[in-house]
C-alpha cells in the first residue's frame, strides 16, 4: 500500500475496508433493509472523504485525559483503557477510527504495568473499560494475561469489557474464553449491536453462553442514519436484546468523526425518535439516549427530562449549546451542513 493509497486528500488516514466473515454471513443471510442496513455499516463509500467543519480525529477530547499513553481518566469513578487499535472489522461511523486505523497492536508490558501502577495507586478509580479498538483482536492468552493483572493489583475493580465480538466474531467466545472470563468477575461485557439483523444464531448462542456463565451484559447502540434511525426497528432491537438477557444501555448520538456526516441522524430528530421509544418500550427495555460532548465534555443525557436543565437558550445558531460535566459550554450542531 502507498502512502497515496493510505491518505485522504484532507492528510488523514483513510480507514481501511475490513469486514468479519461472521458479519460477512449475516449480511447474505438478512433480506432487504436488512442487508443494506448492515451493509452501510461496514462498506466504504465515498462519503467518508467528505469532512464537516466540527469533525475532528479525537471528537471525544479523550486526549485531554490521558494519564499513561493509553489510559483515559475524564470521570473521577472510573478509567478507560485503549489496549489496542485493531478492530475484528471497521465500522464506517467509528469515533475512534483515527485510532483505530493505524492498526497497533495489543499494549506491551510496559504499557500495561503503567496501568496497573495507576489502579494500585488511585482507589477512586472504581471500573475500568477494557476498549480500543477491540480487546478481542488480542490473542486469548495475551488478553487474559491483562485481565489477570488487574484483578491482582485490585480485587474490588468492575472490569467492563467494551467489544463488538459477540457481533463480528461469535465464534472467539469458546467455552474456554467464556470459562476463564466468568473466573475475573465482577465483569460485564459491553456488547456494541446495532440493528436486529445482527442478531443471528451464532450471535445469540454467543450472548446466551456468556449469560449462562453468569456474566452481565449491557449494550450500546450508535443511532445511524440509514440503518437504525427508526423507533420500530430499534424497538424490536432492544426488546430483542432484553428477552436474550441483555440490558440496552445506550442509544449514543453519532459522534464527530471525520467523514462521518452522512450517518448522523440530528439531535432534535434523535430526541423524537427516543420519545417513541419511551412510549413503545418498558423502562427495562429503554435505553438511555446520549450524547459524548465534543472536546471533552462527557456524556450526556439527550433524553428528556434530564434534557431540560442543561440544554441552554440558543436562537442565534444552529447548534445545540449544553454545559459540560467541567462546567464549560459544549455545541452539537443540529444539521450536518
Ligand atoms: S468495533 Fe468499535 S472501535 Fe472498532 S471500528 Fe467498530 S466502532 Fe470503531
Amino acid at each position: 500500500m502507498t502512502d497515496a493509497d493510505w491518505r485522504t486528500d484532507a492528510g488523514l488516514p483513510r480507514f481501511p475496508r475490513l469486514v468479519p466473515h461472521s458479519f460477512a454471513r449475516l449480511i447474505d443471510e438478512a433480506d432487504g433493509a436488512g442487508r443494506l442496513a448492515l451493509a452501510r455499516q461496514i462498506e466504504p463509500s465515498p462519503e467518508e472523504d467528505v469532512f464537516a467543519l466540527e469533525e475532528t480525529s479525537d471528537p471525544l477530547g479523550e486526549g485531554r485525559y490521558l494519564v499513561t499513553p493509553y489510559l483515559v481518566h475524564q470521570y473521577p469513578n472510573r478509567v478507560l483503557a485503549l489496549v489496542t487499535g485493531k478492530c475484528l472489522g471497521h465500522c464506517r461511523y467509528c469515533f475512534r477510527k483515527s485510532f483505530t486505523a493505524r492498526s497497533r497492536g495489543f499494549l506491551s508490558e510496559a504499557e500495561q504495568d503503567a496501568i496497573v501502577a495507576y489502579l494500585a495507586n488511585t482507589p477512586a478509580v472504581r471500573e475500568i473499560l477494557v476498549s480500543g479498538g477491540d480487546p478481542l483482536t488480542a490473542p486469548p492468552d495475551s488478553l487474559f494475561a491483562f485481565l489477570e493483572k488487574l484483578r491482582a493489583v485490585r480485587s474490588d475493580l468492575l472490569i467492563r469489557l467494551c467489544t463488538r465480538g459477540p457481533v463480528f466474531a461469535p465464534e472467539k467466545f469458546t467455552p474456554e474464553f467464556v470459562h476463564r472470563l466468568a473466573a475475573l468477575q465482577p465483569l460485564w461485557v459491553i456488547p456494541h449491536i446495532n440493528h436486529p439483523a445482527e442478531l443471528g444464531a451464532a450471535q445469540r448462542d454467543c450472548i446466551t453462553a456468556l449469560r449462562t456463565a453468569g456474566i452481565p451484559q449491557q449494550s450500546q447502540t450508535v443511532l445511524l442514519r440509514g440503518v437504525n434511525d427508526s423507533p420500530e426497528l430499534l424497538a424490536e432491537l432492544f426488546h430483542e436484546l432484553v428477552c436474550l438477557g441483555v440490558k440496552p444501555g445506550y442509544l449514543f448520538q453519532c459522534d464527530l468523526a471525520p467523514g462521518t456526516a452522512s450517518f448522523r441522524v440530528p439531535p432534535d430528530e434523535g430526541m423524537h425518535i427516543w420519545l417513541r421509544l419511551r412510549d413503545m418500550l418498558s423502562g427495562l427495555s429503554l435505553p438511555q439516549y446520549a450524547v459524548d460532548l465534543p472536546g471533552g465534555g462527557g456524556k450526556f443525557p439527550l433524553s428528556v427530562p434530564a434534557l431540560s436543565d442543561r440544554v441552554l437558550p440558543n436562537s442565534t445558531d444552529v447548534s445545540l449549546r449544553i454545559q459540560g460535566n467541567d462546567g464549560k459550554v459544549y455545541r452539537y450542531p443540529l444539521t450536518n451542513v
